[in-house]
């Protein structure tokens, strides 16, 4: 079978450490061209912007890896060129965009892949399997990690439709929404925000699931161990997951390490949805994320700079 000619969009931190090289090494894909204001990718033809990189190529596919306010836009304009279209996390910024791309999607009947890469992460898959017939009695999430080493002078990331600390949180709760067996329900939040930004630096989350109280802590400014890890009490003793899901240890077990394969697996399955002609959008992230937005007390702390 022919490779899917793809266009990738956004040329910046993630599309450069991990795109290209899942790309570069999964036959069923072929970089063909990328749409981004200054990046470039050397010996790939590159465009300003998807309308021009889309007028001017043919393509069967585009990868956005651009900031997440604007990727509405962008995303629309590939469903509606009848492109199959997959979304870096979070999809969109808010869930009524997320919505309508959906049915841009089954309206042109094209493949549109929301992505969840913590989801990949090794030790995700058989975390939901153990826990699948254990009895949850509590849930601690402990996600820190130091904005500026991470997202190095991305003003973005604090301002409207940038999820502030929910932009590393929501893979806390990509993981937590497809290991725990009940809903997660938010009862109470409180948010962080810098003097002059307008979006949190620091989270503080209390959840539901069923009986169980979840307690969610997101930090932005953890200078010290970067720490991304979820903890799930259960009659059958105490799960942990570390290194955002790549190591898992189960009670009375060593840890069990694997190699990072997220994003190998991100585009196996944008390829598999491609032939099977299925899309695959789970909003229970961007939801508790939203839902955190509505609910929470802010609180105004000290201005912030890169
Ligand atoms: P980034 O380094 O800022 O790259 C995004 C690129 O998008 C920029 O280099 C920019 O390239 C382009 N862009 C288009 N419109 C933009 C705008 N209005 N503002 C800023 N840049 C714009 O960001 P990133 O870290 O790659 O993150 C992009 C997405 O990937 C986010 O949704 C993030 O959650 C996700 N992600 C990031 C990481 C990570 O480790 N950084 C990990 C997993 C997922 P041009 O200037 O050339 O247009």
């Amino acid at each position: 079978m022919e490779p899917v000619r793809l266009g990738l969009v956004g040329i910046g931190k993630i599309a450069r450490d991990q795109h290209l090289p899942a790309i570069a090494a999964d036959r069923r894909f072929r970089l063909a061209a990328t749409a981004s204001r200054q990046g470039r990718v050397e010996g790939i033809d590159g465009y300003h912007d998807i309308e021009d990189m889309i007028r001017a190529c043919r393509l069967d596919a585009v990868s956005l890896c651009t900031p997440p306010d604007g990727r509405y836009a962008q995303a629309l304009t590939a469903l509606e060129a009848g492109l199959h279209v997959m979304l870096e996390k979070p999809p969109t910024v808010t869930l009524s965009h997320i919505a309508a791309l959906t049915q841009a999607a089954r309206a042109a009947g094209v493949t549109l892949f929301a992505t969840w890469h913590s989801r990949e992460a090794a030790g995700v898959a058989p975390a939901r399997a153990w826990l699948a017939d254990k009895r949850i009695l509590a849930v601690r999430i402990d996600w820190r990690e130091d904005i500026r080493r991470w997202h190095p002078d991305q003003e973005w990331i604090l301002g409207s439709g940038g999820f502030g600390v929910f932009d590393p949180g929501i893979n806390a709760l990509s993981i937590a929404t497809e290991i725990l067996p009940h809903e997660l329900l938010l009862e109470q939040a409180s948010l962080d925000v810098p003097a002059g930004r307008m979006s949190p630096i620091a989270a503080d989350l209390r959840m539901r699931c069923g009986d169980a109280v979840v307690h969610a802590i997101f930090d932005f400014l953890e200078t010290g161990p970067q720490i991304w890890s979820i903890e799930v009490d259960t009659d059958a003793g105490t799960l942990r997951l570390a290194m955002g899901g790549s190591i898992l240890q189960l009670p009375g077990e060593p840890e069990s390490i694997a190699a990072d394969r997220e994003y190998a697996r991100l585009y196996a399955r944008f390829a598999e949805l491609i032939a099977a002609g299925q899309s695959d959008v789970d909003i229970r992230p961007l939801r508790l994320v939203s839902d955190a937005f509505l609910i929470a007390e802010r609180r105004i702390t000290e201005a912030f700079a890169f």
